[in-house]
């Protein structure tokens, strides 16, 4: 096997990628007993019905805390009281975060594979 610079150069870049990869690995499963909420913190305002209340011309009660999730690719908007609001919202930014590090993950993966490449053509050798 040669030892090109560029092979030592590749060898340090992956070294570096998998240190960040095993930091963020950790990181993701120190996330998990915390619990997450797939859904996203929103606040609506309604109309209560009645036809003689202020609402019907336009000033709608609220803001009342929200949940919307995907239920089988279907947004659906889901009450929540308002003493849960905290507890849900950390719930819900740890999901964003988790899969935040999942995208993390995913971009060093295809960098250390390009870099597998591009290692392996380093060292390709002519057939004899
Ligand atoms: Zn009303």
């Amino acid at each position: 096997m040669k030892s090109s610079k560029k092979f030592t150069s590749i060898r340090q870049q992956v070294y570096l990628l998998l240190k960040e990869m095993t930091k963020i690995i950790w990181d993701l499963l120190n996330f998990l007993p915390a619990g997450m909420i797939a859904a996203s913190l929103s606040y609506v305002y309604r109309r209560c019905g009645k036809t003689t209340c202020k609402c019907t011309k336009g000033e709608k009660h609220g803001p009342y805390p929200s949940i919307q999730i995907n239920v089988k690719n279907k947004k659906t908007i889901k009450m929540i009281k308002k003493n849960d609001v905290d507890e849900i919202e950390k719930k819900v930014t740890q999901y964003k975060e988790y899969q935040d590090g999942l995208a993390k993950m995913n971009k060093l993966y295809k960098k250390i594979h390009k870099l597998l490449q591009e290692a392996r053509d380093e060292n390709l050798e002519e057939c004899p």
